[in-house]
């Protein structure tokens, strides 16, 4: 079966993984193969990124988003030297370069990781090395620093690199002030993992809230890093109360442009899921006859068609709730 969904395996991606379903081949295999593929599932997204296309989304102001190697990515241009908001992967370092000098020819001086996710910090050694300052929340410098791992993925991370870990952190909010824009970086506290930040560019009325928003699919939860359905929510409530009807709103993952009403519906997706979860488990149900009595089916049509299908999805709220 070939998922129908419009986004392309460009948008495989190490938050994806969990399911683990999604082969090489561009098809779904069966567990017994997905559990072969996962001991090389870091090699294969490599691989994918590293022939992906980077496809350039203009906001507004001199602001703009690339697509295509993991994380949406955030680029803001200007006299000051380019801020990225999150790296991607290191193997579209050749793309990543083409499509930054196709925004102007200031280097990159700064970079921001709104969470420890290879698939949103890998790309950070190489920015480094072209002189990229890496900014990030006090516990991503603390997972990419040492072993990391990550139980859904049966995967376990070595500490990053030198230059790959981020000189500066803080533990709340930090404000910057480049190329004539006001960023606020802001911790939410728990959600997707524990180290998640949004990133606000106060004057282009522009939100990168990182992986507490998948736009149109179903989310990863890194539980393994503190990461939980009830921290998602919470984050995006977070997210509504300082978005406005027009404010752009950057997800990590899924169509890199959204906004207020598309974030609303995901939050109260996130919501239905997790009662419909709860009041199974509640009364005693096991994780596997929740799977099975589907309290995911009134939204599966919607967002269930990428790697984190309805299943996956489902075990994920159940340990939260
Ligand atoms: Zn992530």
């Amino acid at each position: 079966m070939r998922s129908p969904h419009p986004l392309s395996r460009r948008h495989f991606c190490l938050c994806c993984v969990g399911a683990a379903t999604y082969a090489a081949t561009g098809g779904w295999v069966t567990p017994r193969e997905a559990f072969a593929e996962a001991r090389g599932i870091v090699s294969l997204i490599k691989d994918s990124a590293a022939t992906s296309a980077i496809v350039t989304h203009k906001l507004r102001n001199n602001i703009s988003v690339f697509e295509g190697s993991g994380g949406n990515i955030a680029i803001l241009t200007g006299s000051d030297g380019k801020l990225l908001i999150d790296a991607g992967i290191g193997v579209s370092r050749p793309q990543i370069t083409k499509a930054l000098a196709e925004l102007g020819a200031e280097p990159v001086t700064h970079l921001v990781n709104t969470h420890w996710h290879f698939d949103h910090a890998d790309g950070n050694d190489w920015l480094h090395s072209v002189g990229a300052k890496i900014i990030a929340q006090e516990n991503t410098r603390k997972h990419l620093s040492t072993v990391q791992r990550v139980e859904d993925w049966d995967y376990n991370f070595l500490p990053s690199p030198r230059g790959a870990i981020p000189s500066e952190t803080f533990k709340t909010e930090r404000g910057l002030k480049l190329n004539g824009s006001s960023i606020r970086l802001k911790h939410y506290g728990p959600a997707h993992t524990d180290g998640d930040i949004s990133v606000t560019f106060s004057e282009a009325n522009i939100l990168h809230v990182g992986d507490t928003y998948w736009n149109g699919i179903y989310p990863f939860i890194d539980y393994s890093t503190g990461g939980s359905i009830n921290g998602m929510i919470t984050a995006s409530d977070a997210n509504l109360a300082v978005a406005r009807n027009d404010t752009i709103i950057i997800p990590g993952h899924g169509r890199p442009v959204s906004n207020k009403a598309e974030l609303r519906e995901f939050r109260d997706m996130l919501a239905a899921i997790r009662d419909n979860v709860a009041r199974l488990k509640k009364p005693g149900k096991s994780r596997d006859e929740t799977v099975a009595a589907k309290p995911t089916a009134d939204f599966d049509a919607k967002w269930g068609q990428f790697v984190i299908d309805p299943g996956y999805f489902t075990r994920l709220v159940y340990q939260g709730v």
